[in-house]
């Protein structure tokens, strides 16, 4: 009789987007004159732009033409993208990360999930809390985490380094070392950051106790402050502790497109492996790239016409992003985020736990937001908007806040 990995059911179910997802149905059904605007959104909703489209178009008609049809892609993505990208995110940065350390991928959503299969089973990890989920959860499917507690909704192995306003999210060093180190900066849900000097010590930190950083960029794209890096690489020592996971999705609208890539430096070895090499191997056996078609509609989120079209996509988020913010504070909340990220992250009322300011934002304001407790313990008291919503809904949303 066959068995399954019975790590998935230990796996509690994914309680947060269906928990609100009914709540809000039900919600819709008891008030259907109202409307409801929803600020929980963690998709961006502008259309691809222009110049993406045209890429897409004059590829889709290569494929059809024998002379410029493209079969299989190879194993790490075209050069053609590989090189834009090595040259626009790393070298025009000050970095020295070449073409062949880069991995194009279908999302770092994918690479985010799948990069702990080339570590050891028993290897520790350590993430910041609260945190985009699927780390956690990629490591509880392969056997990692130790036993889940309800109570706390902690898993016994997992190190959970608290980021809250106590702290200024930044994450301390923990007590035990972890082998694997999950950082996501500009970070999702908080919008939080670290400074060039805050990375650096991390990096060192790695370096010094032979742990692997894992560093989601996802964000870079939203950061506005001259002392946030938009790499890791831009901190000394980082090529040999660090693999970076990329995204087209939030800077350039992939998400229902999928591309993303890694980044993983030859020098990052364990002892003289190269973590390249174990990648690059996963990458030919359980390929995880994008077609040709979205390879080239990739390349042209470098062209002059896509940066300066996604420029634009990006000020609009980020215009809602500063009209949440102020229309929050003038509200008398405490805010925090959606400086560097199209996320506000709230502390909710004095007594009021994070669901319960759900319900009350639901039916007071009619406005659907996020409760921080769905991100991780350290999440509990505090809520997330975005900034990924129509300007004239933020605008609307703000002002029933502020009337409440
Ligand atoms: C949205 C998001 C991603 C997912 O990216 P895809 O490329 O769409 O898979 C990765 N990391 C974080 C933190 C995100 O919020």
């Amino acid at each position: 009789m066959f068995k399954i990995n019975e790590n998935y059911l230990k796996l509690p179910g994914s309680y947060l987007f269906s928990t609100i997802g009914k709540k809000v149905a039900a919600f819709t059904k008891a008030n259907p004159d109202k409307k409801i605007i929803r600020l929980g959104i963690g998709d961006v909703t502008q259309p691809l732009a222009p110049a993406i489209i045209e890429a897409l178009h004059s590829a889709v008609d290569e494929m059809g033409q024998a002379e410029t049809f493209h079969g299989y892609a190879p194993d790490l993505g075209y050069e053609f993208l590989r090189e834009a990208i090595a040259k626009n995110d790393y070298k025009d940065r000050g970095c020295q990360i070449a073409a062949d350390e880069i991995f194009v991928s279908d999302g770092a959503k994918c690479d985010s999930a799948n990069i702990q299969e080339i570590f050891s089973g028993d290897s520790k990890i350590a993430v910041c809390d609260p945190v985009y989920p699927v780390y956690v959860d990629s490591n509880v499917m392969a056997g990692r985490t130790g036993a889940y507690d309800p109570k706390s909704e902690t898993w016994s192995d997992v190190i959970y380094m608290p980021c809250t306003a106590d702290n200024d999210f930044v994450p301390e060093f923990p007590k035990e070392t972890p082998d694997l180190i999950y950082l996501c900066y500009p970070n999702n849900p908080t919008g939080s950051t670290l400074t060039k000097d805050q990375l650096q010590q991390w990096v060192d930190y790695a370096n010094k106790n032979g742990s692997v950083i894992i560093y989601d960029a996802a964000y870079e794209a939203y950061i506005s402050q001259e002392n946030v890096p938009h790499t890791i690489y831009e901190c000394t020592g980082a090529r040999t502790c660090a693999i970076e996971l990329r995204s087209f999705s939030k800077n350039a609208g992939f998400t229902g497109t999928r591309l993303g890539f890694t980044v993983i430096p030859k020098e990052l070895k364990c002892k003289d492996v190269a973590l390249h090499a174990l990648w690059a191997r996963r990458h030919g056996t359980k390929y995880n790239g994008a077609p040709y078609i979205v390879q080239k509609a990739g390349e042209a989120v470098y062209s002059e016409q896509g940066k300066a079209q996604l420029k634009e996509q990006v000020a609009y988020y980020m215009k809602n992003a500063s009209t949440i913010l102020e229309g929050l504070k003038s509200a008398g909340y405490q805010v925090s985020g959606g400086v560097n990220a199209p996320y506000i992250w709230m502390q909710t009322p004095k007594g009021i736990n994070s669901w319960e300011f759900f319900d009350y934002l639901l039916e007071k304001a009619n406005v659907v937001g996020t409760p921080g407790a769905g991100f991780g313990p350290s999440g509990e008291g505090c809520f997330r908007l975005t900034a990924f919503g129509t300007y004239e809904n933020t605008l609307a949303a703000m002002e029933r806040i502020r009337q409440l």
